[in-house]
């Protein structure tokens, strides 16, 4: 099985389960769980924020730093394709009462001028204009990376309008290794920011929130409240230290693996990339001019050769390289797409 399907799909190895066997723990509610208070001092540091607080998953960063930030009845800036819109159950809306408005930016990435254009004058008619949102990188928009200068421009307008910004991280390390920046320089001009271990970085499990200490402060009771507390969680947070120590250059070769198999991809006919270049580990394909289906292949794929990769819409399959997939896997799901998509006939959505 080569499992192209998410960076989700990673096991932890055997050294990161060793390195979890003799974690010191204790209760983190207490702060006294030492791998925790470690992990959060590691991303406090890594992301150039004076705090963090680990938590269970990606989502839970979310939906905590849009409850501090905004009110029932306040608005949220994001990407039409942002995760928070999509994929969290509705959470900002059930949880913090706010609403959203969705940006059209090519490959997810919107730009100052639609900021500024979005941002509306006080009134007590409109929703209050409250958070601008951003995702490093974009998964929809196939893991492009957000330029440095556009997000200095575009937090510097948000905060001259008493916008809160944040950043989604869940994969701000690829974004960090591709652009060759420290994570904290891409984190700096944002309220609150964080970082996935469950991605690419190959843990199990966890996520981190980084911002002011009176805003960790404030999340801590969130966390509380949404039964996100735990207790000896050291044994996770050992796997997300090990992640760090261990897996973050390596994300480079993820990217290699991912422009590996784009260059063998985008030869075979009817397939197209959907984003110009291949900056990280996604790869999201037009199959469009297949005259098949992205679901067809897919299950063709996977039955026929092992290969799992995502539908992503009407036209798109996504295929995402990590930590449990070298080259030679690279090459023979590059392979397998090609048997699947020349000896097939046309017609058999
Ligand atoms: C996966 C993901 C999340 C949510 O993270 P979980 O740990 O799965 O809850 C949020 N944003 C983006 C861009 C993601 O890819």
């Amino acid at each position: 099985m080569i499992d192209l399907f998410s960076d989700t799909a990673t096991h932890p190895s055997t050294e990161m389960r060793r390195f979890m066997c003799e974690a010191e723990v204790g209760d983190e509610q207490l702060f006294e769980d030492p791998s925790v208070n470690r992990l959060q001092e590691m991303v406090a540091r890594l992301l150039g924020k004076e705090a963090s607080l680990f938590l269970p998953s990606g989502t839970m960063c979310n939906q905590i730093a849009l409850a501090i930030a905004c009110r029932p009845g306040d608005e949220i800036l994001l990407d039409r394709t942002a995760h928070p819109l999509n994929a969290e159950a509705g959470g900002a809306a059930a949880l913090s009462g706010a609403v959203f408005s969705a940006l059209d930016g090519p490959h997810g990435i919107f730009n100052v001028e639609q900021v500024a254009a979005a941002i509306r004058p006080p009134s007590r008619y409109a929703p209050r204009t409250r958070v601008v949102s951003i995702e490093q990188t974009s998964n929809r928009g196939g893991g492009v990376c957000w330029p440095l200068e556009l997000i200095h421009a575009i937090c510097a307008l948000a905060h001259e309008n008493g916008l809160w910004t944040h950043c989604d991280g869940a994969r701000i390390m690829n974004a960090s290794v591709a652009m060759g920046v420290p994570a904290a320089e891409i984190a700096a001009t944002f309220d609150s920011v964080w970082i996935d271990f469950s991605k690419g970085l190959g843990a199990p499990v966890g996520a981190a929130l980084a911002g002011s200490a009176e805003f960790v402060e404030q999340a801590w009771r969130f966390k509380q409240r949404l039964g996100g507390a735990m207790r000896q969680a050291g044994i996770i947070a050992a796997a997300c230290i090990y992640a760090l120590e261990h897996n973050v250059e390596r994300l480079a070769d993820d990217h290699r693996n991912a422009r590996m198999l784009a260059e063998r991809l985008v030869v075979i006919p009817g397939l197209r990339l959907e984003s110009p270049r291949v900056e990280t580990n996604i790869v999201l394909l037009d199959v469009s001019e297949t005259g098949r289906s992205p679901k067809a292949i897919a299950r063709e794929l996977h039955e026929r050769h092992g290969v799992r990769v995502s539908v992503y819409g009407e036209h798109t399959l996504r295929a995402v390289t990590h930590l449990d997939i070298d080259l030679s896997d690279v090459q023979r799901a590059a392979d397998a797409f090609a048997e699947v998509l020349e000896l097939k006939p046309a017609f058999d959505r």
